[in-house]
Parts: C-alpha cells; structure tokens; sequence
C-alpha cells in the first residue's frame, strides 16, 4: 500500500518503490558510534530511521559504528541501547557491530588494491594533507601511488600484522589527484591504530575510515535508504564509489537531511563530553544535559521528544529549532496526565491567628483541574502554613493581587486569609507573616464574596521536605563557536529547600507532576523516602498569572 510522502526523504523511497529499486524493500538503520550518549539531535535521527522502517512495514538495524578503538567504550554502548528502547523503538533482531565485519572489510580492501584502485602510501598525515590541494588548485600525487599490485598487498598485510608504529603507512583510494570534489582525491581508507579496541581487543592493528567502513556496513547488511546528516553530502558520490565493486546489485543509496540545531544547547558529542571532563555538570544524565539521559532525568517523556521530532519535520537546509517547541511538548504530554499537587519552593511561614491552635482539617482539592477524571484528594489545612515568598509583598507593586498588609486572597481549596502583621528578623528578613481568616469563606459553602488572588499553600505539621532542584539553560546563549564552555551559565542550576503537600512523601523516581503555580516536575533519580528530591522540568507558560 501506498505512504503519503510527509517529507522528501519519503517522496524518494516512493520513487524507488514505483520503480522496483529495492523491490519495494525499505531497511533503514541507525548507526551511532558508542563513543558518547546520544543527545536530542540523535533522537531525531532515531525518529526518522525507525519512523520509516514502520511507515513502510519495513526494517531497521541498530549498528554500532565501532572503528575508533581510541574514543569508544561498552558504557555507551548499553547507554545508546537503553536509550533507544526508551524511545519507544525496538530494531531488527539483535544489535549489530561494525567490528564484526572487520574482515569483509579487509578482504574488499584487499580486491581494490587488485583493481589497482587502492595503495599504500607512506606520507605522514601532514603530507598527506598538504599534497592535497584545494578548491582552486589540484593536489598532487604520492611518491607511492605507482607501486605494483604484489607490494601492496605485502605492506598492506604487514600493516595488519602489526609490523609498523601508528602513523607509519596508510591504504588510500586511488581515484584522481585533481577531482573537483577534495574528497575524491585519494581519501585514506585504513590507518594504523594500535590500541585495545572494546570488542575485537588487540587483533586488528588496522582501523577502517569512516567512508570506507560506511557504505560497506550499510551493504553487508542489505541497507536500501542510507539516512545521514547534510555534512555527508560531498561524501556520496565517494560513498558510491566504495561500492563499485561490491558483488551485490542492490546496493544502498545514501540520502542527506538538515541535522538539528537547538537554542541554548551544544549538539555535539565531543563537546558534551568536555562538560562532563571539566565538571561543570554532574555527568552524562545531568538534567541540565541536552543527551537522552539527561533529558529522561529532567523528565521529558518519550512521548514528548518523539511529538517534537515530528514538529520540527525533516528539511534539507540547516536551522535552528527554538528550545521553547520542545518544552511546548512536554506541557502538552503531561497537561492533563499529571497530577497537581501544591508544593511551596521558596516557603515563608503565615499564622493564622484565629484559627484553633492544634486543629487540622481536610479540605479536598482537584487533583487536575483540566482533568475532571483524575478525581480528588483531601489536604490537611491549619493554624500555621507556607506560602510562596514571592506570593507576598509589604509594598505592593500595582497590580499586585497576591497577599500584603491589609490584604485579602483565597488559599487554594480553604479560605480567604487577610494579612495582619509581618515579624522580620535582625536581618530584615520576613519570619513570620500573621493572618486572620473567614470562616464564611471555606471553599465550596457557596460564599458569593469574590478576591482577586488565590495563592497555594501547605500545611506546616503535615508539609514533607523537598529539595527542588530549578534549572536554567546550561548555556546562555546558542552558541556553537570554539569557546563554548565560556557560555556555561553558572546560575543553571539552583538548590531550593521546599515544602509539598503530604501526598509528596511516596513519591518514587519518575513520577511526574504540575506543581500548582510552579510549573512541571519530575521525582529525580537521587530521591529517597527521606530526602525528597524533584527536578523542574519547565515552568509553566504564564508563571504570574492564576
Ligand atoms: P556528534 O557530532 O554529536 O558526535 P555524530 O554524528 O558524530 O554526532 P554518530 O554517533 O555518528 O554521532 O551519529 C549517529 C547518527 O545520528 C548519524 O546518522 C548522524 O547523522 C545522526 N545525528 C547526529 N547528530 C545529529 C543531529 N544533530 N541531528 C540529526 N541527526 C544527527
Ligand atoms: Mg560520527
Ligand atoms: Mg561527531
């Protein structure tokens, strides 16, 4: 049956299927080098790969690109699986390695230089580099591009054995010196590595460049649709010449898309990585971290990032997505999921001072306003509560509906309360604000009297502590320049000792909640039965107002 084209990357497989390319065949893969955890950009990648393995009734792998011993690691790998299983995304039979196809790779390399269309040259990097030539000029060729067929194959395998330090040779393509397209001109195919590779260990001295290795794991694996970021573009037509002699006629065509650029978030592995190395985060899963993990720790749902992958869409121009669509996201998957309980994070005492010393009653309020269905609960109420510090101002700025000398508001689900008198300390700051309430005015008895502010509170013998944790943006501005760790923003993260409801005391990592007039948050992993501790997701759109 037919797909819809949604974005041209399916517009191109509908061409291919009505010309029988593939015989209507769609097997996509996501490839991700397990040298660091995935971060939002990945997950668009993951998005799109799986999302058309499922829009065709197709497949779609999980490979692990693993051809930089130096830089990879098995904690990555079972960070990338747990993370794309988070997603909601199940691949193709079990996961896949590039390193199992190590010797196909050495083998095809092996018929190349047969061909004559690969040799090993002795240049160091910087020669190899320097010889290259650029857009204007044409570069020149190696002093060892003419060797014979037998001497290649002798140094090559002697490469392999281990017979030469790092550095020392390289197998190149043989293409042509002065293509217009720089990487064309006889790209490096094999380098010298001697290092523990996490899987292989020490049997191969031979490391397979990513152009080389690409195009022939997408083959082994009978790839159709190659999805790969824009930077790839001037690689295809090198993509395709790898595969030229490959015995399979169906080969994979590689197809580009516009990689993703957040605001206010570095997208790069490299990067993320020199913010867990220089401490300014507390690792990988930092909630403030745009990685998976750390956006899983913030508590964004899987739900909400795979709505933001499918609004921003796929494009095949560069540009850069404004943060606030992904916190738009998340409001709107937990909207009416989540309960809203009343959490008072910047807590200030209020006395009631004509309300019986000792007595608590229960008051119910909605547990989601939007959301009849999600019932109710009963709140204890007393002589002595918390409201939020900046609910209260001994000179009010005009408009200012919320409590003030003299001033009436309604505490959410109990009464009206007018303040009477603040007590300060040496310090000037406010211990203690006094109030008398009204009786009349006990929520749901039908009182007609109006005010204009009604402010959440928690009861002070019942309220449980926790420790809320708000965040900023880690940068403070977009940034992808070099000294992007001078944008760190040290204000990102900001401790504060709150007071919740009592309902708070069997929170369990994960759970998700709109704290009344505060905004969306999630129970982080650190929380105990003892020490509560509660990640800000994302404040609410219209903090001031309600
Ligand atoms: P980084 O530069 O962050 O290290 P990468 O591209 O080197 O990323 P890989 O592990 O090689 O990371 O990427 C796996 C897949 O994810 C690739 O197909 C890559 O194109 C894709 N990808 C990586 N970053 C983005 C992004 N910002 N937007 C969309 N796709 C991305
Ligand atoms: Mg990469
Ligand atoms: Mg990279």
């Amino acid at each position: 049956e037919e797909v819809v084209a949604v974005n041209f990357i399916e517009a191109e497989i509908n061409k291919d299927n009505e010309e029988g390319v593939y015989g209507g065949r769609v097997h996509t893969r996501f490839p991700p080098e397990p040298n660091g955890y995935l971060h939002i950009g990945h997950a668009k990648s993951i998005c799109l790969n799986f999302g058309l393995g499922q829009a065709y009734k197709g497949l779609t792998n999980l490979r692990f690109d693993d051809t930089n011993p130096e830089k990879e690691d098995v904690e990555y790998v079972n960070s990338i699986k747990e993370d794309v299983e988070w997603l909601g995304f199940q691949w193709n039979g079990t996961e896949l390695y590039a390193s199992d196809y190590f010797d196909q790779m050495y083998d095809y390399a092996k018929v190349l230089i047969q061909k004559g269309k690969a040799y090993v040259d002795d240049q160091t990097a910087e020669q190899i580099r320097q010889t290259r030539g650029d857009f204007s000029t044409p570069g020149t060729n190696s002093p060892f591009r003419d060797r014979s067929v037998e001497e290649n194959l002798k140094l090559f395998e002697e490469m392999k054995n281990g017979v030469y330090a790092d550095g020392e040779k390289v197998l190149r393509a043989k293409i042509d010196m002065a293509d217009p397209n720089i990487v064309m001109r006889d790209p490096v195919l094999y380098r010298i590595v001697n290092a523990d590779h996490h899987r292989t260990g020490s049997a191969w001295k031979i490391y397979p460049m990513y152009d080389f290795a690409h195009p022939i794991e997408d083959a082994i694996e009978r790839i159709t649709h190659s999805v790969c970021t824009l930077e790839f573009e001037v690689h295809r037509p090198l993509y395709n010449w790898v595969l030229e002699d490959w015995a399979d006629s169906e080969k994979p065509r590689q197809i580009e898309f516009a990689r993703l650029n957040v605001t206010n978030m570095v997208m790069s592995k490299r990067k993320l990585r020199a913010l867990v190395e220089a401490n300014l985060v507390a690792g990988w899963d930092d909630p403030r971290m745009p990685t998976i993990s750390g956006l899983r720790r913030r508590g964004y749902t899987p739900a909400a990032i795979r709505d933001f992958c499918e609004r921003i869409g796929v494009a095949k121009a560069d540009s850069t997505v404004d943060v606030a669509l992904l916190e738009f996201c998340i409001r709107e998957d937990l909207k009416l999921k989540a309960p809203r309980p009343m959490v008072v994070i910047d807590p200030v005492k209020v006395i009631i001072d004509n309300y019986p010393e000792g007595q608590i009653e229960m008051v119910t309020v909605e547990n989601n306003p939007e959301n009849e269905e999600m019932g109710s609960r009963e709140v204890a109420f007393g002589r002595e509560i918390y409201i939020e510090r900046n609910d209260f101002m001994e000179e009010p700025i005009k408009k200012f509906f919320r409590l003030a000398p003299g001033k009436e508001v309604r505490l959410k689900g109990a009464y009206f309360v007018t303040c009477q008198c603040i007590v300060k300390d040496d310090a000037g700051n406010i211990t203690e604000i006094h109030c008398t309430y009204d009786p009349e005015t006990k929520s749901g008895s039908g009182c007609t009297r109006k005010v204009k502010g009604t402010l959440h509170w928690v009861e002070a013998s019942t309220a449980v502590d926790v420790e809320a944790r708000l965040y900023d943006y880690l940068l403070k501005e977009y940034s992808d320049g070099k000294d992007f760790l001078g944008d760190f923003n040290p204000e990102s993260l900001q401790v504060m000792h709150s007071k919740g409801e009592a309902c708070l005391g069997t929170t369990k990592p994960g759970d998700h909640f709109q704290f009344l007039r505060q905004g969306y948050y999630v129970t982080d992993k650190d929380s105990t039965p003892d020490h509560i501790v509660v990640n800000r997701i994302v404040g609410l759109r219209d903090s001031w107002a309600k």
